[in-house]
């Protein structure tokens, strides 16, 4: 990330070229929702297919698993969210009459008597707010038809636990992965998709025996640090966090942060827990069913232990957009550019005819539908050729390749790169196999 980002710079680059917007904006906007657009989709779609490859594809202890977001409502008294999964809310009581997480007002304000933070008025005592939504199941909300939406996708894990032991032939240590909509009835700002009411989540639970939990644990921090910086993210700007005692969650023995430096400060963007057994004794005592694993060597029963890392999605992309965007200057006129990753880009070449006769739109498209075919490609005819330069360099496209009167001739285009500007002569025969090897 360049000293030059800032989040407003972040919010007005995704909604002019696409990425994410505001949600319900024709009446007004709904606050902490937002949609994502072309180039939001391809990025999310990217990020999550390297969750899957690093984390499922390239191991061979875990298991997929894709649960329904509606479950028995009993599986939240189990979990604890019904009784202590709420924040405490303070209201204030001068003017402004806002509504603030004290733990947050807390963390600025560490001494003495907490005051509004917008103008200076008394709060009222800490009220605590349930984060969970509700809905009811069948034409009528009646007693028992109460149902939540996820706040997390990890307890449909727990629920599968069994069933997956069962048909995957797996055994402890063996995870569990899962990528999914949570809801959280979120009431402090939102800091544009950083915190929202809806939001995917990327949750494994990684079934140990007990006295391996701790390794797997400083495993997993390792191996999920690595995979952001992997993504392209500078090393410099992602930190582990490892929570004090008094802010640990209810089920957890020890919790750390991946954090990132967003233009907010030093912010959370996956929790890895070691959460013991606490949830599968939950699940065991109140559904009666048994969860223990039984070694089939040593006959050993016993609850697994359960490492979970935690990440989000839309946070993730958040950190991506941030640590990518850039701002330079090109032959005395400003350019916005994004550094992503080829691998996460959401278009990883643009095809540019230069003109719009002389037969270059027509060999372009014969490349562009070549192209396309092994990599996502976008071609574009329209406007001056360094506007179409700016427009690609501004959605993150790692490589242009411009059709030109030389191309019709001798069957070679120019290949531009996004960073570094280099452009270079290259046979189209060679074309894609080329662009392959640098996305990779
Ligand atoms: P915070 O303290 O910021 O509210 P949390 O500790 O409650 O987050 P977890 O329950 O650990 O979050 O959820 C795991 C991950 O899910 C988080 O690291 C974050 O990336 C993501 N996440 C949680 N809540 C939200 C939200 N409201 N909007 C977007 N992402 C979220």
């Amino acid at each position: 990330m360049s000293d030059v980002v800032t989040m407003e710079k972040i919010v007005a680059l995704c909604k002019r070229r696409g990425f994410i917007f505001q949600s319900s904006e024709i009446y007004g906007g709904l606050a902490s929702t937002y949609d994502y657009g072309h180039y939001g989709v391809l990025l999310k779609q990217n990020v999550k297919n390297e969750w899957w490859r690093s984390n499922l594809q390239e191991r061979d202890d875990m298991v997929a698993l894709d649960a329904a977001i509606l479950m028995h409502p009993r599986v939240w008294e189990a979990s604890g969210h019904l009784a202590g999964f709420s924040d405490p809310l303070v209201q204030c009581l001068g003017e402004c009459k806002q509504r603030f997480r004290e733990d947050h007002l807390r963390e600025a304000q560490p001494e003495g008597e907490l005051k509004c933070p917008v103008c200076g008025g008394d709060l009222s005592e800490p009220r605590q707010f349930n984060l969970m939504f509700q809905t009811h199941v069948g034409p009528v909300a009646e007693s028992g038809s109460t149902v939540y939406l996820r706040p997390e996708t990890a307890q449909g894990i727990f629920l599968d636990y069994k069933t997956t032991l069962q048909y995957s032939r797996k055994r402890p240590p063996f995870g569990i992965a899962q990528v999914g909509k949570s809801f959280r009835n979120e009431i402090t700002p939102g800091n544009f998709v950083f915190r929202t009411l809806e939001f995917e989540q990327m949750e494994m639970e990684f079934f140990v025996p007990p006295a391996e939990a701790q390794q797997w644990y400083e495993h997993w921090l390792q191996a999920r640090l690595d995979w952001y910086v992997g993504l392209g993210i500078d090393r410099e700007k992602l930190r582990l966090r490892a929570h004090d005692a008094d802010e640990l969650s209810h089920y957890s023995s020890a919790t750390s942060d991946i954090e990132y430096l967003y233009p907010i400060g030093w912010s959370e963007l996956e929790g890895i827990a070691n959460r013991g057994d606490f949830d599968l004794r939950q699940h065991q005592e109140h559904s009666g069913e048994k969860l223990e694993y039984v070694d089939p060597q040593t006959k050993e029963r016993y609850l697994p232990h359960v490492i979970e890392p935690a990440a989000g999605l839309g946070r993730t992309i958040l950190a991506l957009l941030c640590d990518a965007y850039d701002e330079d200057e090109q032959g005395g006129e400003q350019r916005t550019v994004l550094r992503l990753h080829p691998k996460v880009a959401p278009i990883k070449v643009a095809v540019l005819p230069l003109l719009r006769k002389d037969g270059h739109p027509e060999l372009a498209r014969e490349i562009y539908e070549d192209l396309r075919k092994r990599m996502s490609a976008e071609y574009d005819s329209g406007g001056h050729i360094g506007k179409r330069y700016r427009r690609q360099d501004e959605i993150g496209t790692p490589f242009a390749v411009t059709i030109d009167h030389q191309s019709v001739e001798d069957h070679t285009v120019t290949l531009r790169q996004r960073d570094s500007l280099q452009q270079d002569r290259i046979a189209i025969a060679d074309l894609a196999s080329h662009l392959e090897e640098q996305i990779r």
